[in-house]
Formats: structure tokens, sequence, C-alpha cells
């Protein structure tokens, strides 16, 4: 019999998942998106060989799709300017916009946009889901793919909701007019920057530890402050924060939970684990959950609470793990050699596979 799963949410996750099920056959696929359309949040997103894998495995191959090498970072320190780390990275950097709608382009048929669940029962042998149209549903499986304020979890699990990580970030993009072709960080953690968009901007990033809302109030000429001795690629990017370019200030935030899914209903994402941007690894973990709740919902004669537990058992310790170093990691930012371990972290298994 076709499998119905609704996945709630198409963010990242939640179309890497339709992806994967589109492509295994027989199952019906069903996605409600609150947003009318997708709109750009404003961020990059680093992708490493292992989230490379996890898209290969539901089928996707990067094509077609601006994203610039993300090969090595140089790490300066803040007041020498004196390099003091060069990193390896195997991985890729794009715009968050611009992987989702590549990740919608296959499934887009199967979305319904600005409509949300409002309420959800698992009666044992299936999810009765009504939606804000007016309409209704039953399902086989739900999965609550809907971000960090996840309504799903919220709804289906009692919370919780999420807490502040220990610093806030300021993001900034520039003209890439100096043609670097690096990514490059203090030594401390706080000043980043990356290139994007075929080489042709540079993405520029200010962590900010300390309480939630500290800096909320200055500029970036004024977060130049301090930096203005650097030389060498870092110097470029605190030139351009003199010119104010728009800057995008948020406070970091962490979901952590062990409630990933029970009976018919799971969550994936960050909706189970959102995790500081630090490592650079929270969509990542996304499609790697996507990968293996594709696989197990697609697998001939396993019940679908089955499947989602063992999804649960086998996608949350390793999703944990990355989201404690991540979060360790930000704790850690603005202490000298702060940056230091970074992509040994992020490139080490436990950020990997599960
Ligand atoms: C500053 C910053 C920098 C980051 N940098 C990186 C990075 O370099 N690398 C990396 O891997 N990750 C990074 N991340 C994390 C990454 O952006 C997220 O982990 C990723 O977007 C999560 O995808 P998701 O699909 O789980 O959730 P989201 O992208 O949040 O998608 C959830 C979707 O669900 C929809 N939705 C919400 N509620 C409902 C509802 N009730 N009904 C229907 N739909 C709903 C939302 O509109 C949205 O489209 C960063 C995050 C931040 C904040």
């Amino acid at each position: 019999m076709t499998r119905r799963v609704l996945i709630i949410g198409a963010g990242l996750t939640g179309l890497a998942l339709a992806n994967g099920l589109r492509r295994a056959g027989d199952i019906e696929v069903t996605v409600v998106e609150q947003a009318p359309v997708i709109t750009e949040a404003g961020w990059a997103i680093s992708l490493t060989d292992r989230h490379l894998e996890a898209l290969r495995h539901l089928g996707l191959v990067l094509r077609d799709l601006t994203a610039d090498p993300l090969a090595r970072t140089i790490m300066f320190d803040p007041n020498t300017s004196v390099p003091v780390r060069i990193t390896a990275m195997d991985g890729v950097v794009t715009t968050r916009s611009e992987l989702q709608l590549w990740l919608w382009g296959p499934v887009g048929d199967l979305v319904r946009t600005g409509i949300t669940a409002v309420t959800i029962n698992d009666s044992g042998p299936h999810v009765e889901v009504a939606f804000s149209d007016g309409t209704s549903g039953e399902f086989d499986a739900v999965v609550g793919a809907d971000g960090i304020n996840s309504w799903t979890r919220r709804t289906v699990f009692g919370g919780p909701d999420p807490t502040y990580a220990g610093s806030a970030v300021v993001r900034f993009q520039v003209p890439n007019t100096g043609g670097l072709d690096l990514a490059a960080m203090t030594s401390d953690g706080r000043l980043g920057l990356f290139v994007l968009n075929g080489g042709t901007t540079l993405h520029g990033v200010v962590f900010l530890p300390g309480e939630p809302d500290n800096n909320r109030d200055r500029t970036l000429t004024e977060l130049a402050e301090g930096y203005g001795d650097l030389r060498g690629p870092l110097a470029s990017l605190v030139k351009a924060m003199r010119t104010e370019p728009v800057g995008f200030y948020a406070n970091i935030n962490q979901v952590v939970t062990d409630k990933w899914a029970a009976g018919r209903i799971a969550l994936a994402g960050d909706a189970a684990h959102a995790m500081s941007p630090r490592l650079g690894q929270g969509a990542g973990v996304g499609l790697q959950d996507a990968a293996v709740l594709s696989e197990l919902l697609t697998l001939p004669d396993l019940p679908a609470p089955v499947a989602l537990a063992g999804y649960a058992g086998i996608r949350r310790p390793a999703a944990q793990l990355v989201q404690q170093r991540s979060h360790a990691a930000t704790l850690r930012i603005g202490q000298a050699g702060a940056a230091l371990e970074l992509h040994t972290l992020a490139n080490s298994g436990a950020a990997g596979s599960g």
C-alpha cells in the first residue's frame, strides 16, 4: 500500500526529505509551508563532504547551483596579523535561499505554500491533521521539519523552547573587489570572511560573545574599531565594514531535546537540533537526518512508528554531538586561539554520519 507522508516545513530539511521520498517511489508526499514564497534569509551555508554525501544519498548531485569551494581557511592573530594556521576543509559554500530553491525544483509540485497545520492527532493507525485552509488529511507518518521555533515540537512534544547559546552574530555581504579566494578568520574566532556567489561577494561575520543582544546598537563601523591595525585579507573586510553595508544581527539560539519521535510523528532538522552556526554544520546535519529518514521510511514492510524510532535512535546521538561541539566552540569565542580547532572539529567523524 502507498505510504502517505506529511512534511511540515519546506526548508532545507523538509525539501531534502521530499526529494528522497519521491525518488524512492511508492510514497505519497505532501509538504506544507507557512510562507507564501521563499525569501532570502540572508545567510550563507557551508556543506562539507559528509553533507554532500547525504545529498547524493537523496539522489541530489550538486549541479546548476552556485557553490564556491571552501578549501582552506587562514587564521590570523588579531593583534599582530601573523598567520597562525592554515586549515583544509573539503566542502562548498552557497546561500541558503539558492540551496532551498535548488531543493525545491524537483518537488515543488508537492508543496502547498501559505499553509500551516493547526491540529494534529496520532490515533494509532494514522495521524489526522487539520490545516489552516480548512482542509484536513490522514497520514501514515508526519515529519516536523518546521525549524527552530517548530510548531510540531511545541504541539506534539510539549517543547522545549530554544535557548541562548552564548553569542550573538552579525553577518553582512560586500563586493569582493580585491578578488580574494580564501576563507580567513581571526584566531580568537571573532571576525571572519569567506567568498560567495561565484567569488563575487565577501561574506563577513562578527561573533559577539556575551549576553543576548550585546552590542546590538553598534554600527559595523563601530564594530570595526579595534581591528584598524589588521593587515592581510581581513583588512579588506574591516575596510568594507566602515562603508556600513546592511548587517543582520541575531542572537544565536539552540534547541536541545531528546524527544525526536513518538508513534507516527518525528522531528528533523532545526526542529530537532537547532545549533550554533559556529562550526557551519546546522543545515548539513538536517540533510543527514533527511537521508536516514528517507531510507528508513521506504524500507519494505517496516511499520512507520518503527522506522521513526529507528531514525531517532540513529541520528540523535550524532546530531547532538555536533551540537555540543558547536556550542562549546561558541563559548570559546574571544579566547586566544579559540578558532584554531574549528575545522578540525567540523571535519571530525563526530560531525558525520549516522
Ligand atoms: C546565522 C546563521 C548562519 C548559519 N550558517 C550555517 C552554515 O554555514 N552551515 C550550515 O550547515 N548551517 C548553517 N546555519 C543553520 C542552517 O541555516 C539551519 O540549520 C537550516 O536552515 C535548518 O533547516 P531546516 O529546514 O531544518 O529549518 P528552516 O530552514 O528553518 O526551515 C523550516 C521551514 O518550516 C517553515 N515552517 C515553520 N513553521 C511552520 C508551520 N507551522 N507550518 C508550515 N511550515 C512552517 C518555515 O517557513 C521554513 O520554511 C546557520 C544558521 C544561522 C542562523
